[in-house]
């Protein structure tokens, strides 16, 4: 398991890189050795907070590590606690490719919660 950020694993073109790196400015929620949380620059809900491994994963699509992803997605479930949204309830998703929406091509969940949601999606 990969658990430590190196050249090799980091695209230094890649936006989410560089908020992983701390070169660009992001409001970060939490933090560990694995992944990281911080809230949508666009946001569409009253929380809205994305989740990235921190290293360089094109989308879900080339995810090659289960436990990479699951902590992920983990700390997507406590972000969303801390939120006080886990007796509302909440989504979590993953856009990959064009005709899903993807349109940073680094691996991460939405978390959006804090209004009534709908399905399915536009
Ligand atoms: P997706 O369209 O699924 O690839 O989602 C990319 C998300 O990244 C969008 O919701 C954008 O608003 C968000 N985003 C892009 N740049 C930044 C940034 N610098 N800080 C925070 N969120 C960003």
């Amino acid at each position: 398991m990969t658990e430590t950020m190196n050249e090799a694993t980091t695209d230094p073109t890649c936006i989410f890189c560089r908020i992983a790196a701390g070169s660009i400015p992001a409001t970060v929620v939490a933090r560990n050795h694995q992944a990281m949380a911080f809230r949508d620059l666009n946001p569409q809900a009253p929380s809205h907070i994305l989740v990235i491994p921190l290293r360089h994963v094109d989308s879900l699509a080339s995810a090659d590590n289960p436990c990479e992803v699951g902590g992920a997605l983990a700390l997507a479930a406590e972000v969303a606690e801390a939120e006080g949204l886990g007796e509302g309830g909440y989504r979590v998703v993953t856009n990959i490719g064009r005709d899903g929406g993807q349109t940073v091509q680094h691996l991460h969940f939405h978390v959006l919660g804090g209004r009534q949601l709908h399905w399915p999606p536009g």
